[in-house]
């Protein structure tokens, strides 16, 4: 599943949810999230978040790991 980081708190845009085909992001705290078990890998969300904000599960930068957990929390998934 891909993943929302930090870079995403108190962003306004939303077109991220816009170009996902199985409408999988929830709304965090302050920032979005993305359900991991909804998440079809499709990619298309991570060029169009302007903050760059989205990456892969499997390519998540070191100092963002515990935002896999905190995606699966605010989804609703705990
Ligand atoms: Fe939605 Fe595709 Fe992004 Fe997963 S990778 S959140 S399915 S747009």
């Amino acid at each position: 599943a891909y993943v929302v980081t930090e870079p995403c708190i108190k962003c306004k845009y939303t077109d991220c949810v816009e170009v996902c085909p199985v409408n999988c992001f929830y709304e965090g705290a302050n920032f979005l999230v993305i359900h991991p078990d909804e998440c079809i890998d499709c990619g298309a969300c991570e060029p169009v978040c302007p903050t760059k904000a989205i990456f892969p599960e499997s390519d998540l930068p070191g100092e963002y790991k515990e935002y896999k957990e905190l995606n699966a929390k605010f989804a609703g998934q705990w």
